[in-house]
């Protein structure tokens, strides 16, 4: 039979997805095959496909228990000879699946890293050959993936002494550049077997929404979506346990799930789930991978996830079945310190944490883009550019871009003023005016550009200098106390080269303060002598609209 006859007849597929079959044929033609392909793209008839049609044992490496007990589940209700080993099973019960992979009963056997190294496992090698090795979910060979298992470090050693050589594959949903190049250096894939399929999903709608009050808006998303399932996910699992409250005690059917609840606690949740008893799920980022639901309808994260990776893999478990499907990003300036907290503890080496800094950065850009949310996930997995979406939240808002110039250029002049070398916080605090500590201790409440937006809160501030920095006109270095610095874009919009159109809520109107003619003539002809003197460089002169504001 034909790779398509398989899909047909095995699967019950009318045809294959966009890449599948150039996957499959790759393999089928011996090549060490690596795949990049969106989740819910159909990863795994690529690799069980040719597994069906070559002579030996298939073997699929992958980290998560129950991600393989759904796998071997569904295989073998349509008919396919699989099973899995893994620390669940009794040691019987380990043994009889062994024996019986040697006598050539399985066509695939999963298994995580962990059990090849075992004696039992090394035994069985020598009596059955491996036609095909996959590991699944390969990025978590990568230490710059988001989900970095050290078991999978070894994976390429192990590979190494297999005699006779099995085809290998590896798949994965992640494609950032770097993972990519880690998972090829590793395990030796070239680039011509290495086949990236696009990230889009397109009956996935992002979103993103600023200054939302989480319980009230699950509260309501529930009431307007009565008949969608969907999983919220929040940071830790205080947070679960309280919107999870707040949510049942109103009547809605939820279920929750983080690593603090018991082992059955979670697989009655996930089942609960799984079988539409409850409508949503509260969870931590512990509820994942080995969720098996096609038809989810949203994923709202509460917090912020700390980078783009973590957020496309849970996003992405949204519309499964192609169907259109929700994924909404709440936003609160307090999460970035969370995400910054979590890092600076975790037991990483300083190189690492810088990744995860600028990592964090890259999230935050998403969360403050004007530009088509599919768009900003393809440039960031390294995919092709092609059309805005039209059905993100950017793509779809429809308020009217405003000149900002005056603002930005506001924003611009002060970050100059300090230097370029403080923060974002800092910087809104100049800007605003504000008498803390280390603003009076920098002396930066002598500067000029200091109080320039007072008639701002401070939260507004921090969201413009985001937006800003997000749109290319500033840019925020890669530290634990990262620091905004210019682009090239933001000198020609403070030399006026250039204006600035962006959508910005209107700030409360603020009350108009006079302008001291007496003070803008000053302004002015000081201005005129800097300019002359050559040594002022052209960006540090004010437009005459900011110097109106300082003479305010
Ligand atoms: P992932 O890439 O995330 O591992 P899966 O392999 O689990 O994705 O597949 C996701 C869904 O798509 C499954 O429900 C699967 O049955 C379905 N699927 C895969 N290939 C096809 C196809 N060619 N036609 C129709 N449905 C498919
Ligand atoms: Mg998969
Ligand atoms: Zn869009």
């Amino acid at each position: 039979m034909k790779p398509l006859d398989l899909l047909q007849k095995v699967y019950g597929f009318t045809a294959f997805r966009p890449g599948q079959e150039a996957i499959v044929n790759s393999i089928l033609s011996g090549h060490n095959t690596l795949a990049i392909m969106p989740t819910g793209g159909g990863k795994s008839v690529c690799y069980q496909i040719p597994a069906l049609m070559m002579d030996g044992l298939s073997l699929v490496i992958s980290p998560l228990i129950s991600l393989m007990k759904d796998q071997v589940d569904h295989l073998n209700e349509i008919g396919i000879s699989a099973t899995y080993i893994n620390s669940t099973l009794s040691s019987t019960e380990m043994n009889t699946r062994l024996n019986d992979a040697a006598q050539g009963v399985y066509r695939l056997l999963y298994v995580a890293p962990e059990r090849l190294e075992s004696d039992h496992f090394q035994q069985l090698l020598q009596r059955v050959p491996l036609s095909i090795v996959t590991i699944d979910e390969a990025h978590c060979i990568s230490q710059w993936g988001h989900d970095f298992r050290p078991s999978y470090r070894s994976l390429a050693q192990w590979l190494s002494h297999l005699n006779p050589r099995p085809i290998i594959t590896a798949f994965t949903a992640t494609a950032t550049q770097e993972v990519r190049n880690d998972i090829a250096q590793l395990l030796s894939f070239s680039p011509e077997h290495t086949f990236i399929n696009g990230v889009k999903r397109e009956n996935l709608s992002f979103s993103v929404f600023h200054g939302e009050k989480v319980r009230d808006f699950a509260l309501h998303y529930l009431q307007e979506h009565p008949a969608d399932p969907g999983i919220f996910y929040c940071a830790t699992r205080k947070e679960v346990d309280a919107l999870h409250h707040f949510l049942a005690s109103r009547g809605f059917l939820v279920g929750k799930y983080h690593a603090g609840l018991t082992e059955q606690e979670r697989q009655q949740a996930q089942e609960d789930f799984s079988f539409d008893r409850i409508q949503g799920m509260v969870a931590t980022n512990a509820f994942g991978m080995g969720i098996d639901k096609s038809n989810v309808r949203f994923v709202i994260h509460c917090q912020m996830p700390r980078n783009l990776e973590s957020y496309y893999q849970e996003a992405g478990r949204a519309g499964r079945d192609g169907e259109a499907s929700a994924c909404i990003l709440l936003f609160s300036p307090s999460d970035v310190q969370t995400q910054k907290y979590l890092i600076e503890q975790s037991q990483m080496a300083p190189t690492l944490k810088q990744k995860e800094h600028h990592k964090l950065t890259e999230m935050i850009r998403y969360a403050h883009t004007q530009t088509c949310l599919q768009e900003t996930f393809a440039h960031y997995f390294g995919d092709q550019p092609g059309e805005p979406c039209g059905n993100c939240s950017n793509c779809l808002d429809e308020g009217e871009r405003t000149d900002v110039t005056v603002e930005a250029q506001k924003i611009f002049s002060c970050v100059k003023r300090m230097r370029e070398r403080f923060g974002v916080s800092l910087t809104a605090k100049v800007l605003k005016g504000s008498a803390s500590k280390r603003v009076k201790e920098l002396r930066f409440d002598t500067l000029p550009t200091y109080g320039l937006l007072n008639n701002y809160t401070e939260k507004e501030i921090v969201h413009r200098i985001q937006v800003l920095a997000a749109e290319g006109y500033l840019r925020i270095t890669d530290d634990e106390y990262p620091v905004l610095t210019l682009t090239s874009k933001a000198i020609d919009v403070l030399t006026g080269k250039q204006g600035v159109l962006l959508r910005m809520k209107k700030v409360s109107t603020p009350v108009a303060t006079p302008v001291h003619e007496d003070l803008l003539e000053r302004l002015r002809a000081l201005r005129k002598e800097l300019s002359t003197k050559e040594q002022i460089p052209p960006y540090m002169i004010f437009p005459d609209s900011t110097l109106t504001d300082l003479a305010r």
